[in-house]
């Protein structure tokens, strides 16, 4: 059985299971966990069987790693995209061809959830990284009906989101594109939910529109910004912004990304992007601070994809291994804060952002303070 904490929450496993007992329902943090229906289970073992985690095996290395900067040459659609705005390129080929494109989008409430968009002025709803993990909801049975419809589909998402689909397709399909990014790991969505609040609180107003990649201080000063019914907004660099601490500290990540099994160059997606961190330094003749990404090819459909949209993009062959050590998250998982288990404990008493900061730069008094309560607790387990 596949310990909890190295669970994704992919539902691979509820969505296979041939009697339907395994529902998907968010712990205290807002993860979805599968749990079982035991009146139901005839213990076919089909959960274990198409669990992307409980049987990783390495992806095969290829011989040379084909990694590129890349950028779209549509500089409107480079502003309002995380990094170099290659997802956008993809996806709208894949529209141009009647394709479906799914991906991450926030619904009315601000709430992130995996959907799908068939034109080309939807591709806005996904475009842009929203750091909170996303619920998957039905998108694997809608992608395995579109495929067998004969549709192409463009699979977005996390690297262990596009193994759960893969898992749970069981065969390859030539109509599939899948593309995953680099992830740090993604964030509680009960620590999203309470800082919404907090905010729509402070601004006595709410929320209207939220981009977690605001670039008009520069890419490399990427800043959270969010709008208000009654005009307020709120900008703030990431370095400042209390959520984005939280997150990037690693304080309120899913368990299972601090012990993550997708860490590697050879990803089983198609293509895998990310935020080209380390361009400046390593090739700083290419960096503009509009935005770049890397992009690493991982399969021959992933090539052909790049060849097709070659046109509407500027390429430049680099070395990923020069990368790693601006960008860690692309070869190791990230490690677990200190103070995360004091920090989910106590952030909705007081003000959010002064838990945040007592964590991140704690008294000597308070880091004694927690150690004796952390060790009572390990040893109370
Ligand atoms: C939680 C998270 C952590 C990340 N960590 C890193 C990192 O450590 N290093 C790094 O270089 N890059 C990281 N990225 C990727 C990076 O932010 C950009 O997504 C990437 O550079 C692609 O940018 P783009 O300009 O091509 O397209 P964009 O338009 O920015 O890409 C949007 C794509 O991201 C998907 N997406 C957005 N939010 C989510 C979500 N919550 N869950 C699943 N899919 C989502 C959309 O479906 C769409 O496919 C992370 C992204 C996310 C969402």
């Amino acid at each position: 059985m596949l310990p909890i904490k190295d669970c994704t929450g992919c539902s691979a496993c509820a969505h296979v299971c041939p009697k339907g007992c395994i529902s998907m329902i968010a712990n205290e943090h807002g993860f979805l966990y599968p749990q079982i229906n035991n009146d139901i289970c005839v213990e076919c073992g089909a959960c274990k069987k198409n669990c992307p985690v409980l049987n990783k095996t390495a992806t095969e290395k290829s011989e040379e790693i084909i990694s590129y900067a890349a950028k779209t040459t549509d500089e409107t659609i480079r502003k309002c995209s995380s990094s170099g705005g290659i997802f956008s390129a993809i996806a709208k080929k894949v529209i141009e061809n009647n394709g479906i494109v799914y991906g991450a989008a926030f619904d009315g409430k601000f709430v992130v959830k995996h959907i799908s968009v068939s034109s080309l002025d939807d591709l806005d709803l996904l475009r842009r990284s929203k750091y909170v993990q996303s619920d998957l909801n039905n998108s694997f049975v809608s992608v395995k009906n579109n495929l067998t419809e004969g549709k192409t589909v463009l699979f977005t998402g996390t690297p262990c989101q596009v193994e759960g689909l893969l898992a749970y397709l069981k065969k390859p399909y030539d109509n599939l594109i899948t593309m995953d990014f680099v992830c740090h790991g993604v964030p509680s969505p009960n620590v999203w939910e309470y800082y919404k609040t907090y905010l729509q609180k402070q601004y006595k107003s709410a929320i209207t529109d939220v981009n977690f990649r605001d670039k008009t201080l520069g890419w490399k000063n990427s800043s959270i910004r969010i709008e208000f019914e009654n005009s307020n907004v709120y900008c703030n660099l990431f370095r400042n912004d209390p959520y984005m601490n939280a997150f990037l500290a690693n304080m309120d990540l899913r368990e299972s990304c601090y012990t993550c099994k997708f860490k590697s160059v050879n990803h089983k997606s198609d293509i895998t992007v990310a935020d080209y961190w380390g361009i400046d330094k390593t090739n700083p003749e290419i960096d503009d601070d509009k935005g770049l990404s890397l992009v690493l090819i991982n399969s021959d459909k992933g090539a052909s994809l790049l060849n097709v949209i070659e046109s509407s993009l500027t390429l430049t062959k680099t070395d990923v291994e020069k990368t790693f050590q601006y960008n860690p998250c692309i070869i190791k998982p990230a490690k677990k804060h200190s103070f995360s288990q004091y920090f989910l404990n106590n952030y909705r008493k007081g003000d959010f952002a002064k838990v945040v900061d007592s964590c991140l730069n704690p008294s000597y008094i308070t880091r004694l303070k927690r150690k004796f309560f952390q060790r009572k607790t390990e040893m109370l387990k």
